[in-house]
């Protein structure tokens, strides 16, 4: 049973062109389902005409960038992608802002198996001018430092949280001393209009750089997908 449950949850059951690894290899997105195509916006489209295309012309191609230049979104939500996402904590958080897009996620009340933690692979120094963000100043030795520091704090949590659980405390409260960079996995659904909207916010230089990662590795495994929506979107 446990065999199974791990299986669906590491990456290396995904074929690699439906998953894009990010973070230094620590984290990965995976494509998991597709329902539509840009076909299908372009016929969503031209409903309330009662016409429908089996393949994209020239002329459907500049009824989506019509659609797309003019924010008539209602379209691009019949097309939906399934994601699974593993993530740290704290990139989880600034995902589940979105709103529009449906989650279920691994639950620590549930186990205490494959626990990881994420060590950033480059250590970025805080922004002087900007409390929302960080700077590539810190020195080779203070990021080392900074990772070694970063290791024995999750081995730590670690020790305590095994400790607990050895004492007979439940997986829930004992989960509360585990940090942000504790490694999640989580299901996520969304339609196109809501992910375009997701990306133009997290793959953005105001975005921080791990989530950014991620979604740039969504662009790499929707591209090939939807084309000439990347084109004309600009990816
Ligand atoms: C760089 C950056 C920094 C951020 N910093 C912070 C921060 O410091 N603190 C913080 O709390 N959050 C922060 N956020 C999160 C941000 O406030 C949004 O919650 C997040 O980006 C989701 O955006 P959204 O609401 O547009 O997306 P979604 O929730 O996916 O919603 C998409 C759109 O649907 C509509 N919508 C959805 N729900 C509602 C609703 N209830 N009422 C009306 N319209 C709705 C809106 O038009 C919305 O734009 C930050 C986000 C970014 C990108």
């Amino acid at each position: 049973m446990s065999t199974e449950t791990n299986r669906t949850l590491t990456s290396a059951n995904i074929p690699p062109e439906r998953h894009v690894k990010v973070l230094g290899g620590q984290g990965w997105v995976g494509l998991v389902d597709v329902l539509g195509t840009e076909t299908t916006l372009v016929n969503a489209a031209r409903v309330s005409f009662g016409k429908r295309v089996s393949s994209l012309t020239e002329r459907d191609v500049t009824l989506l960038r019509y659609l797309l230049e003019h924010r008539h979104t209602s379209p691009l939500e019949h097309m939906v992608f399934t994601f699974i996402v593993h993530c740290p904590l704290f990139v989880r958080s600034q995902w589940h802002r979105h709103r529009t897009w449906s989650y279920n996620e691994i639950s620590r009340r549930y186990t205490e198996v494959d626990i990881e933690f994420y060590v950033p692979p480059h250590v970025r120094a805080q922004s002087a001018d900007n409390r929302q963000a960080s700077v590539d100043t810190l020195s080779a030795e203070k990021q080392e430092e900074a990772r070694a520091a970063m290791h024995a704090a999750h081995r730590h949590a670690l020790e305590i949280y095994q400790r607990l659980l050895a004492l007979g405390v439940c997986r829930e409260q004992a989960r509360g001393v585990l940090p942000q960079n504790l490694m999640t996995t989580f299901w996520a659904t969304v339609d196109l209009n809501n992910l375009l909207h997701f990306l133009e916010l997290r793959d953005h230089e105001g975005a921080q750089w791990e989530i950014r990662q991620y979604a740039q590795a969504i662009k790499q495994l929707v591209r090939p997908l939807i084309p000439h929506v990347a084109e004309i979107v600009g990816w």
